[in-house]
């Protein structure tokens, strides 16, 4: 690291600057997690992708981007029931899914760091961004992922030559497998806890106003951690902050019935936990029971007059069914836009914005 340099960093429970030294992913005194310590900026240069919003990335002076072309992805337009909804196709990112934004900023910290070896446990989108980038930066990647994990995700990661490392048991094992891995000392990429992530995330609100010449009203998108949400909601407030938007748009977050703790909480406060289930869906990549940034999920809805939604099971494949008809072909994560957006249409301020987050090739069709 440049001298006097340091991770603009700070524990969102005590207050401790982010180490010079190490890459913790969380706080070593305390346990809480890191968020960005000072406001983001909007300063783009014109040049495209996200390389573009560089000044606005947590980065040591000197640092590359490390990018696969991620960003500037397509906005296409669309009537559904007399009203115009704007589709963002974060779906066509690199690997397919909107979680590059986020990688390209961690991955050009890591390989500013001189990280050599870096460790994640997401069999999922997260995963195959990871090695994905890890590969363009030639850090070695070691992704913990329950035995049982198969299909094209899997397939993906394990082509960008990172190492799976299967843990027997469920999803929960890998995840403590992978923190027992990171207090030895490994160097976690984690998209849940890093704030870098949240930084490349802004960069989907810097393109978006770009794209529309304005803020939208309304914004509906899939939630799990709510990664992205939060890093829209942190491009918008610079915006706002800078004058360049009158208006945050409103933030309205969908998840499966299935694994719905931010819905049931939003709807039924702190009782609402007793109705959390971490159940099977098709929706996996917001099946997340425990949300590390939660709280601020929630505050970033209730701030903007938005809201969490829900969808039933059945509704998830008839949603990708739907999608695809109109000539989107995405994954059944990202599918629970589409019944929550018919449902919330009547009341939505125009212009809308449905984002569409992981690739339709990540997951089989079987008709739907
Ligand atoms: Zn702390």
């Amino acid at each position: 690291m440049p001298d006097g340099w340091s991770w603009p960093f700070r524990c969102s429970s005590c207050g401790r600057e982010y180490p010079r030294e190490a890459l913790p992913f969380r706080c070593a005194v305390c346990g809480g997690h890191y968020d960005l310590a000072d406001p983001l900026r909007y300063a783009p240069i014109p040049v495209p992708g996200l390389e573009r919003y560089r000044n606005s990335f947590p980065l040591p002076p000197g640092a590359r981007l490390l990018s696969l072309g991620e960003g500037g992805t397509p906005l296409v337009g669309q009537e559904i029931e007399g009203k115009r909804v704007f589709f963002k196709c974060e779906y066509l990112n690199p690997t397919g899914s909107f979680k590059d934004r986020g990688t390209a900023v961690l991955i050009s910290a890591l390989a500013a760091a001189q990280v050599v070896e870096a460790i994640e446990d997401s069999s999922g989108n997260a995963g195959a961004s990871f090695a994905a980038y890890a590969a363009r930066a030639g850090i070695r990647a070691k992704v913990y992922m329950p035995d049982s994990a198969s299909g094209p995700k899997r397939a993906q990661i394990e082509a960008y030559g990172a190492e799976v490392v299967p843990i027997l048991g469920p999803r929960s094992e890998a995840a403590q497998a992978v923190v027992r891995a990171a207090e030895a000392g490994s160097v976690y990429a984690s998209h849940a806890y890093l704030p870098q992530i949240l930084a490349g995330m802004a960069t989907f609100a810097f393109e978006l106003v770009e794209q529309l010449g304005r803020a939208p009203a309304a914004l509906v998108l899939p939630v799990g951690q709510g990664t992205l949400l939060l890093g829209a909601q942190l491009g918008f407030q610079a915006l706002a902050r800078q004058n360049l938007i009158q208006e945050i748009p409103q933030l309205i977050g969908v998840q499966a019935r299935a694994c719905a703790p931010l819905w049931a909480v939003h709807e039924a406060g702190m009782a609402g936990l007793g109705w959390v289930q971490e159940g099977q869906t098709l929706a996996e990549g917001i099946r997340i029971l425990n949300p590390l940034r939660g709280d601020a999920v929630l505050a970033a809805v209730d701030a903007t007059q938005g809201g969490v939604e829900v969808v039933e099971e059945s509704e998830i494949p008839a949603g990708r069914r739907a999608l695809a008809e109109r000539g989107f072909f995405v994954e059944p994560t990202s599918a629970v836009v589409w019944s929550a957006l018919l449902r919330r249409l009547p009341d939505l301020p125009e212009p809308i914005v449905a984002v569409l987050t992981g690739s339709g090739y990540k997951s089989a069709w079987n008709g739907a």
